[in-house]
């Protein structure tokens, strides 16, 4: 592909309403900035790959955008978001601890904070991974963080909160990040591959959501790994041998071996799964949470817990409607053994066996 940009380079949000599954935070954001109620340090704290950095950059443009939306959004046109959307602009300095985390990197930061903006009514300065900073560089920011010059604003990022001292804590105001949902992920890349012109299985997408555990920046690079590899029109299946994920269509047929006390096909079907590469405590894994799956679309309560959306989530539904709640529950406290058992057990193979067959055995004892 020529001129070749990465999705996760691509498709970051530019505008708060463009970030994906954080809106408790943008909106706490906006009207922060609504109100002129605008803290001097802000700590955002979360895993990787959740958005505190394209949340904190947002925030940067927005406040010093001198044509907000009626929405409280950056209008991206004026001459202070052109500045921030093209990187040259002054008012946003960023550090990144992981690499510069000396006094003196630190010095040179505070040495900045002095001088008022020259367009503009904020500086913002982003410290990325805060908690890596030497202590010697903590005690040298901390005396700034302290008494911040009316046009200084700090946004703090950090995936380790615990690492972070009182001191700092007690001076910032704190915002934290949540791991993205599934749903969003997933809706999210099925835009991206729209307008990629990608044409993709709403499954594929499904798995690709599950593999990036909640980081959309995750996400997106796998997104371009699996293009890269497949081209423009992927399917679920190309999708999960790229990944080496297993077939979620295996524990479906799998529950519907056990139920019918199928015990020969069902031992079949496990050697299936070691014949294609996959190793015994990773089935017996994903056969727990399938259970669990199944296990909260018997309530409609807890339903909502289930991560999958669309034709997948009908499918478990539907399962779950001819399984009993004591055949779940039993199942999973014999997966949930054998996964105990598996590291000290001599005879691997046969553990998953055995665990399978006294499933099949939970559906006799009923009858
Ligand atoms: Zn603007």
């Amino acid at each position: 592909m020529e001129n070749f940009i990465v999705s996760a380079r691509k498709y970051r949000p530019d505008t708060f309403q463009t970030v994906v599954g954080q809106l408790s935070i943008t909106s706490t954001l906006k009207n922060a900035i609504k109100n002129n109620q605008l803290a001097h340090a802000y700590l955002f704290c979360g895993p990787r790959g959740v958005g505190k950095t394209t949340c904190a950059r947002i925030f940067a443009k927005t406040i010093n955008c001198q044509n907000l939306t009626a929405d409280t959004e950056p209008c991206n046109q004026c001459e202070s978001c052109q500045a921030f959307n093209g990187s040259r602009s002054y008012n946003i300095h960023e550090l990144d601890a992981a690499s510069n985390n000396s006094v003196d990197d630190i010095r040179n930061l505070t040495d900045q904070v002095r001088i008022p903006p020259q367009i503009g009514k904020y500086s913002i300065y982003i410290i990325d991974e805060v908690h890596m900073l030497s202590q010697a560089a903590f005690n040298a920011f901390l005396k700034t963080l302290e008494e911040p010059p009316k046009h200084a604003i700090f946004i703090l990022a950090t995936t380790e909160k615990h690492k972070i001292i009182p001191t700092i804590l007690s001076r910032c105001q704190i915002f934290d990040f949540n791991r993205i949902k599934i749903a969003d992920i997933s809706d999210h890349l099925g835009f991206v591959s729209k307008s990629e012109q990608v044409a993709i299985e709403a499954e594929a997408l499904n798995v690709i959501a599950h593999k990036a555990d909640g980081a959309m920046r995750d996400a997106l690079s796998i997104f371009d790994q699996i293009v890269s590899f497949s081209g423009r029109e992927i399917t679920y299946k190309d999708v999960i041998s790229n990944l080496n994920v297993l077939d979620y269509d295996y524990y479906f047929r799998l529950i519907d071996l056990l139920l019918k006390n199928d015990v020969p096909n069902a031992l079949l079907l496990f050697n299936e799964v070691l014949d294609h590469g996959f190793d015994g405590h990773h089935f017996i894994n994903g056969l727990s949470s399938h259970i669990r799956d199944l296990m909260v679309c018997k309530d409609p309560v807890t339903v909502q817990l289930l991560e999958v959306g669309g034709e997948i989530r009908e499918k478990y539904k539907a399962q779950a409607g001819i399984c009993d709640a004591g055949f779940l529950l039993e199942a999973l406290k014999i997966s949930n053994e054998c996964d105990m058992q598996y590291k000290t057990s001599q005879n691997k193979r046969l553990l998953v066996e055995l665990s399978l067959i006294r499933m099949a055995q939970l559906t006799l004892k009923k009858k």
